[in-house]
């Protein structure tokens, strides 16, 4: 037994796609809403709270986020778990979130049953009522069907008969106390505290609380219970390594800004600074995976797809071998063959993309030795697939759009080509030139004001600024909610020209002056069809270039530098024009930060 807890009287509870448990002395529902709170970027379709007590375990339930769910204060306990949800399977509703109870037993689920439809008949069948649409449910009816067996032997017996992917977390009636966990695909960790355990899916919700976590692995159940915690792999008890919670507390508080969004757009530079600081040592590694390589293969989803496109151009050009960008849920189906000599680069913030999670398991297991991963999240589960880990130093992003993450993984790619070339020294002046960025902002909020209400946008860039386009355009869709589309500026000409209009805004950005002229042909060829032109650049002499509306001067520098200038400007855009719509670009609709679902 792993025991961490001495007193006689404690009791546990738990965290779950946001996930938040918790057993020990405390009001288990006062500890479940703060930490929903801190999870609330994962999902905040609704939300609920479930707290066991002597008289059994009481739940209260709603849609939106946490704080919008009434009575949960009311629920006295020192046992229970909470669940903040990223809908897929059934519509957004109350009968549709989580926790799940039936006859004692009580569920949250973060992730999918894929072969839930096929339970369902089978529970319906023996007579079993169900009261949502989702895919979780069976999870609660299962437990309830192997009721003779102890809570913890249930879920074993449950989790064998589930396919996809799932971090579930579970309480009984019939075993008061206690909380059980297992976890496939979808991350959960277990914290501790003064004679207090939690269960969260990710380290920041455990700020403030716990002093030391644990990781589960995949395959591990967890019983958490008085006195104690036992872990088992399988069914054979183990001993996890312990890490202790470097609290970031200020990752936490917006520290008098109006949304997170902003606040981590301001810490680009330190972001930066610290990815830098951190990648150095990595020369010796990087060299060996990348000797003999034949080919690079880059993958990543959503925003972390547009660094991938960044790094193909940086690495091909530095490289001179076949580089190629995709998305990682396309490829992981492709049936593409990614030979021994191909270099895998993986870019996932929050290290639980399940997308790119999937294709690392499935090259790793097919014996790959050259998979490298960047991830801004250290100990997520895709390092347990990379033969080297890449962390970038943003710290917790709360904010749902990627800001400070995906400048931080541009840097990433910077480092990687100066540790391969063996240059030095370009990227120190690099905090100091976004600290001067930040500048821009009151000119980046006169275009947001031009850009409010538009019925659609347009970013054009080519080669380096090609994939700020398309992170400038999927920032300003993600926030603002009007259509917005990233385009390679020669492409335009080749179709969506045909959408621009008198007054269409179109932002065009220029940094790479190999293709300057090229870059500026589809400038003209949008504003003599009506658009309103912005330019970004770090060029003065193309600021007064006909047809430009206004032009946002970045820092003077280098044309390997200034994409990653030119990713905040951007950012501001989306976040102004946000705003002045009367958006929260912390909570954009329908959006969840880390998508642990495929
Ligand atoms: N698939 C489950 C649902 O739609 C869980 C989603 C989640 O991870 O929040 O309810």
């Amino acid at each position: 037994m792993f025991r961490t807890h001495q007193r006689s009287d404690f009791r546990g509870g738990i965290t779950v796609c946001g996930i938040f448990g918790y057993v020990g002395g405390k009001s288990a529902a006062k500890e479940i809403v703060q930490g929903l709170q801190a999870l609330t970027y994962r999902g905040y379709d609704s939300a609920g709270v479930a707290v066991q007590n002597d008289y059994g375990t009481q739940i209260k339930k709603g849609v939106g986020a946490i704080s919008e769910i009434a009575g949960v204060a009311s629920l006295r306990g020192k046992v229970g778990v909470g669940h903040t949800r990223w809908a897929t399977h059934g519509e957004v509703s109350v009968n549709n979130a989580h926790p799940f109870s039936y006859g004692g037993y009580t569920v949250v689920h973060n992730g999918i049953i894929e072969n839930y439809a096929e339970l369902k008949r089978e529970l319906t069948a023996k007579g079993y009522v169900f009261q949502s649409q989702t895919d979780s449910e069976v999870i609660v009816m299962l437990l309830h069907f192997y009721r003779e067996y102890p809570l913890l032997t249930a879920l074993r017996k449950t989790v064998e008969r589930l396919t996809g992917s799932y971090a579930i977390v579970a309480l009984s009636d019939r075993d008061k106390g206690s909380i059980v966990c297992t976890r496939k695909n979808s991350p959960l960790i277990i914290g501790l505290g003064k004679e207090e355990t939690f269960i969260s899916s990710d380290v920041p919700a455990l700020y403030g609380k716990a002093y030391q976590y644990t990781p589960l692995n995949e395959g591990d159940f967890v019983w958490v219970h008085m006195g104690g915690i036992s872990f088992y792999h399988g069914e054979t008890e183990v001993f996890p390594k312990l890490y202790s919670v470097n609290e970031n507390a200020s990752c936490h508080e917006k520290r008098g800004y109006a949304h997170f969004m902003r606040k981590e757009i301001g810490e680009v530079p330190n972001a930066v600074n610290n990815t830098l600081t951190l990648l150095r040592g990595q020369e010796i590694a990087l060299k060996r995976v990348f000797s003999n390589a034949t080919r690079v293969l880059l993958t990543g989803c959503g925003t972390a797809f547009h660094a991938a496109v960044f790094g193909k151009y940086l690495l091909s050009r530095a490289l001179k071998i076949p580089t190629q960008a995709e998305v990682a849920s396309e490829l992981r189906y492709s049936g593409e063959k990614v030979e021994k000599s191909c270099v895998c680069i993986a870019i996932t913030q929050s290290g639980e993309t399940a997308d790119t999670l999937r294709l690392l398991q499935s090259l790793k297991k097919q014996g790959h030795k050259k998979l490298i991963v960047i991830t801004n999240t250290p100990r997520s589960s895709v390092t347990a697939f990379a033969d080297i880990t890449l962390l970038t130093g943003a710290g917790p992003e709360i904010g749902v759009a990627a800001t400070k993450s995906f400048t931080s993984q541009l840097a990433a790619f910077t480092f990687i080509v100066q540790a391969l070339s063996g240059e030095r020294g370009e990227f120190i002046t690099l905090p100091k030139l976004l600290t001067k960025t930040l500048q821009l902002e009151s000119e980046t909020k006169e275009i947001a004001r031009e850009l409010q209400g538009q019925k659609s946008v347009f970013f054009l860039g080519r080669d380096l600024d090609y994939p700020l386009a398309l992170e400038g355009s999927l920032k300003l869709k993600e926030v603002s909610y009007l259509f917005s589309d990233g385009y390679a500026a020669g492409e335009l000409k080749h179709g969506t020209l045909a959408l621009i209009e008198k007054g269409t805004p179109v932002i065009v950005c220029l940094t790479q002056p190999r293709l300057a002229e090229k870059t500026l042909n589809a400038l003209h060829e949008v504003s003599c069809r009506g658009a309103k032109v912005f330019l970004i650049t770090q060029y003065e002499k193309y600021s007064g270039v006909l047809g430009v509306e206004k032009c946002l001067l970045l820092p003077p520098s280098s044309p390997h530098l200034a994409p990653l200038l030119l990713s905040v400007p951007l950012q501001f855009l989306a976040y102004h024009t946000a705003v002045l719509m009367g958006r929260n670009p912390d909570r954009p609709r329908n959006l969840a930060k880390s998508v642990t679902v495929e």
